[in-house]
């Protein structure tokens, strides 16, 4: 028998032992390359019952892809035995995602008279550390970063033991064997206190910055209902109003602060322990000081996922900031002597601990949307657990992913391996991230590349350094027909299909920015048969951080006749007439149908704010500030013209249907029924929220037109401006009254984190093609 999937350091071959001892079964069970192996040797029906309980009661972190089986000769064994492990060979097996501390475990923690009550590392073979520690496979402790704590006898005792649940545990250590925890200062001297978990627990109390050594990175921690405390964790992160996530030390917690629904209990006590964000109860406020998520209606929470954490949340006695150890965006400090160099001047005092983090590994972040899990970053206890492909791949590709919350995926077979989250390419330590991780994938999934799919951006990092690479077919994808194949692909859908993909920016295939678009797609080829009108971007990317840019350029077009006294352009009134030359002129204003942008214009003009300070800032306070309750809508123009060829690059023939007319719609509009609304007095939340309604009804009305066109009655919705719950939630809502079947992303985010997963998807269907 052979077992493939995430079948090692996950308690699977104990349970074989236990499983095929019970049924008084001969044989053997092991790891090698592939996996998990056994033979079983009996009667006829025990090996049935065998075959059919295996799969039925596996261990809950194993995730079983597939069981072979084949007859062999009689042995006339006697006995069943755990064989040892084979190195070489193929790499097909999969490696377990980092996991959250287990109930078994917790009571251990809690219990005063077991070894490990109280330490900070306690794990088993259904819980702990893994991808995080993991340097290369078989997953064996010689090949983690364990390896340097060699284990006393009583853990060694447990580890060989079959019958124990610590048996093969790789993690497995004690107080007296494995790892410490210590508090110390920035230059690493060790500060006072008999429990360094209590004396960090004091530091949070007292109002001060604690740096804690989490499983995939540092984190930073202040006590969340102390304002001065978050306002100063701003002020050194140089982070001024990015949302924080709160940790909680229990269910319970999490209930005073948010609604928690039972999907999301589910969420937030699951073994990937992910960041969820939920919505806010206004009693919140007595807890949660408002410089953690300002003028959010969300909370991003977490429950504790690691002993330590388990301990802190405990000794903190309240809800905890925890947030990446870093400056700005900058990637998150994992490596001990950089940390301390790195959050000198931000934290007060350091919990740290001497087991290794391998691989930088940040907090997944997640949501229930209408009943179900979507991922909004897909990190931590998510990865490098592989998405399953419809379709086997005829090579093995790597998709090097985007500019922004940049991913890559390496995949072959049906296995796509989405990376961890890497984070914005913009500085040298991210590229090393992105390249080592690289390495590092490729090692451990034994994933030779020889088709490597990349943005059409020439100068986007992860474009070059696919460029870079030596003997290997390059395949260029436009952004939006990767976010549109990465929504397929999470869906296992081979389309073709109306691919809605909205977002800030990405380059199209005619050297504008596009974000606005509708294609006719699979997963080979697409047809722009739909977008936003372009408008000029004044000043280029001054427009993306400066919103006022884009509400000067969408209302150029009657700069006579804007309603008097239009604050946002007394606001800018400096600036205002050189802009909106700019873009009339078309100098330094490049064209875009960002939605985004879109977005932002509505913002501005509604006072939400002229200046940003993280991606996506306006268009996520715009959303906070409608009124979910009004129904009103503005109405946006949609016009044709005669639609170009199927515009994707792709030479070779596809059934891709056809639509004759390409579809326009009028964005100003939008814009211009908000500045109306703005003159006569109506309230900016009910102005926010038609202009959701009819940007809704905008892409509704195209999406119907394009099926006349074509027939097609799938659309799949992609792009970051995706996020934003009242917009996806009115476009699904009445897509599917129209009778639409609609896919959305849950696996990967439908943010640039899962463009990676649409690029391969995209060049393994070209390879399909070209090869058959
Ligand atoms: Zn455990
Ligand atoms: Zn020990």
């Amino acid at each position: 028998m052979r077992v493939e999937g995430v079948v090692q350091g996950v308690g699977l071959r104990p349970f074989v032992y236990g499983l095929a001892t019970s049924l008084g079964l001969a044989g053997l069970v092991g790891n090698d390359a592939d996996g998990v192996f056994a033979e079983v040797e009996g009667s006829a029906g025990a090996v049935a019952r065998f075959l059919a309980r295996l799969e039925r009661e596996a261990p809950p972190l194993a995730r079983i892809d597939r069981v072979s089986t084949v007859s062999m000769g009689i042995t006339g064994a006697a006995g069943f035995v755990i064989a040892a492990s084979q190195t070489g060979g193929q790499r097909r097996t999969l490696v377990s995602p980092d996991s959250a501390t287990c109930a078994d475990c917790l009571r251990e923690l809690a219990d005063p008279a077991d070894r490990r009550h109280r330490y900070p590392f306690i794990n088993c073979t259904n819980c702990g550390p893994r991808f995080t520690i993991v340097r290369d496979v078989p997953y064996d402790r010689p090949f983690t970063t364990m390896a340097t704590f060699p284990m006393c006898a009583l853990c060694a005792a447990e580890y060989h033991d079959p019958a124990d649940r610590r048996f093969h545990a790789q993690p497995v250590c004690c107080p007296a064997c494995g790892p410490r925890a210590r508090l110390v200062d920035a230059t690493g001297a060790e500060l006072p206190g008999a429990d360094p978990i209590e004396a960090a627990g004091g530091v949070l109390r007292f109002g001060g910055v604690l740096a804690v050594k989490g499983l995939g990175g540092y984190h930073l921690l202040v006590d969340a209902g102390n304002a001065a405390a978050a306002a100063e964790l701003r002020a050194r992160k140089y982070r001024e109003d990015k949302p924080f996530a709160v940790m909680v030390p229990d269910l319970a917690a999490a209930r005073t602060l948010c609604v928690v629904d039972a999907a999301a209990e589910r969420l937030l006590l699951g073994a990937r322990r992910p960041i969820v964000l939920l919505p806010r109860l206004p009693e919140a406020d007595r807890f949660i000081a408002p410089a953690v998520a300002p003028g959010n209606r969300q909370l991003g929470l977490m429950l504790p996922y690691t002993p330590l954490h388990h301990l802190l949340a405990t000794a903190a006695a309240g809800p905890v900031v925890a947030t990446s150890g870093n400056i700005s965006d900058e990637p998150i400090a994992f490596r001990d002597a950089d940390a301390l160099q790195r959050l000198a001047g931000i934290a007060d005092a350091f919990l740290v601990h001497d087991r290794a983090i391998h691989i930088r590994t940040d907090d997944s972040v997640v949501r229930v949307s209408q009943g179900r899990e979507s991922v909004i970053r897909r990190s931590r206890g998510y990865a490098p657990e592989p998405i399953r492909l419809a379709r086997p791949l005829p090579r093995p590709v790597l998709g090097c992913g985007a500019e922004l919350k940049n991913t890559f995926c390496l995949a072959k077979d049906r296995h796509a391996f989405v990376s961890h989250h890497i984070g914005d390419l913009e500085n040298a330590e991210t590229l090393r991230s992105f390249t080592e991780g690289i390495a590092h994938f490729r090692r451990l999934f034994d994933v030779e590349p020889q088709v490597v799919a990349h943005d059409l951006h020439p100068d986007y990092l992860s474009s070059k350094y696919a460029a870079d690479l030596a003997g290997v077919d390059l395949v260029g994808v436009q952004h939006h027909h990767a976010h549109v194949a990465s929504c397929l692909a999470d869906n296992g859908w081979n389309g073709p299909v109306i691919g809605v993909a909205f977002d800030g920016t990405g380059y199209g295939t005619d050297g504008t920015i596009w974000g606005g678009e509708f294609l006719i797609a699979d997963a080979a080829d697409f047809q722009r048969a739909g977008l936003l009108a372009p408008v000029p971007m004044p000043g280029g990317a001054a427009a993306i951080r400066q919103p006022w840019r884009m509400t000067a350029a969408h209302l150029t077009a009657s700069v006579a006749d804007l309603p008097g006294g239009l604050a946002v352009r007394d606001r800018n009134a400096a600036q205002w007439d050189a802009v909106v030359t700019m873009a009339v002129r078309g100098v330094n204003a490049p064209l875009t149908s960002s939605a985004g942008r879109l977005f932002d214009a509505v913002a501005a003009l509604l006072g939400v704010r002229d200046l940003i300070n993280y991606e996506g800032q306006a268009a996520i306070e715009l959303e906070q500030l409608a009124d979910v309750g009004e129904q009103g809508s503005y109405r946006a123009a949609i016009t044709e013209r005669p639609a170009a060829a199927v515009a994707g690059g792709f030479a070779a023939a596809t059934e891709l249907p056809r639509a004759k007319a390409q579809l326009i719609v009028g964005g100003s509009d939008l814009v211009h029924a908000a500045a109306d609304d703005l003159a006569a007095g109506v309230e900016p939340s009910v102005i926010a929220a038609r202009f959701h309604n009819g940007l809704a009804a905008a892409t509704v009305a195209v999406c119907a037109r394009l099926r006349d066109q074509t027939g097609l009655g799938v659309a799949a919705l992609s792009g970051g401006v995706f996020q934003n719950l009242l917009l996806t939630d009115r476009v699904v809502t009445r897509l599917q009254q129209d009778g639409f079947r609609v896919l959305r992303h849950s696996q990967v985010p439908c943010n640039d984190g899962g463009i990676s997963l649409g690029q391969v998807a995209v060049a393994g269907a070209r390879d399909r093609v070209s090869q058959s």
